[in-house]
């Protein structure tokens, strides 16, 4: 029971590693909120964790939009009394095109949501973590976020901006008692990725290309273990890095 009474809000949790996410942390005590766009996926992950005993209320959040962050942290506090967890972990992933071929209406959309929707979270929930001088936030990068190799350029941008924002509100926050780290996963089998043909074939051919890495593709609980990590006290000592879980690839290059 790792987060014994904590309350955690995952974005993203309807499916794919947020789903995980939200369902380990309520296994490890954890009340949380399993906020989506999606609110039938939302609120599917959240009887199932009712179901298992645990605590869990599905929110609807657009995360382009600050008035349902908002009521998605109002939300937290009004049924569960705080906040001491967040996860950012709500993106899309559209479009492979190098930045020649990018349209403005494409790059806006995959910024809003992966990019601004991170830091409208945290600027709402930053008072409430400093009013108690404690608070953990935790966002989803993606290898994309470290290597030019791996995505489009509106993709790999966002998730470099996510792991430059992740590195200053670290920085910024760090002696208020709030840690603020990335997870960059790399390819990982959830709906996202099954719009690649042939998820597991992806993984072996990127294993022969490059000796070394896990010849596989990562799960979703996978990710879930490294965010657990980094939500408890386990990693008290880890603030504004990225943990890279991507079976080896970046390492590989
Ligand atoms: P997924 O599609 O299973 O889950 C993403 C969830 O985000 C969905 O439930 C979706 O409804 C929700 N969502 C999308 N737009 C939203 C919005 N505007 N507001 C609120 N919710 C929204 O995919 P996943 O792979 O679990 O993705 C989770 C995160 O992991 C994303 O940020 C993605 O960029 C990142 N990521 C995925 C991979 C991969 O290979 N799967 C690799 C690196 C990073």
């Amino acid at each position: 029971m790792k987060l014994q009474d904590k309350v955690a809000i995952v974005t993203g949790a309807a499916s794919g590693m947020g789903k995980e996410i939200a369902e380990l942390y309520a296994n490890e005590g954890a009340k949380v909120i399993v906020a989506d766009l999606n609110i039938d996926g939302a609120e599917a992950v959240a009887k199932a964790i009712t179901d298992n005993n645990g605590v869990a209320k599905a929110v609807q959040v657009n995360v382009a939009k600050q008035e349902d962050i908002d009521t998605m942290i109002d939300t937290a506090v009004s049924e569960f009394g705080t906040l001491d967890i967040l996860v950012n972990n709500a993106g899309i992933m559209d479009g492979f095109e190098p930045v020649g071929d990018i349209l403005d209406e494409r790059w806006d959309l995959i910024f809003d949501i992966n990019t601004k929707g991170i830091m409208r979270a945290m600027r709402k929930a930053l008072p409430i973590f400093l009013e108690k001088e404690s608070g953990v936030i935790i966002n989803t990068a993606s290898t994309g976020g470290i290597s030019g190799a791996h995505a489009g350029a509106a993709y790999g941008a966002s998730k470099h901006a996510v792991i430059g924002l992740t590195k200053n509100t670290g920085f910024m926050y760090a002696q208020k008692g709030i840690r603020c780290n990335a997870i960059a996963p790399g390819a990982v089998e959830t709906n996202i990725s099954s719009s690649m043909k042939n998820i597991n074939q992806f993984g072996m051919e990127r294993a022969r290309v490059a000796q070394g890495v896990i010849p596989r593709v990562g799960q979703p609980e996978e990710i879930a273990k490294v965010a657990l990590f980094l939500a408890s006290d386990d990693s008290s000592f880890l603030n504004g890095t990225v943990v890279t879980a991507d079976g080896g690839w970046t390492a590989a290059f």
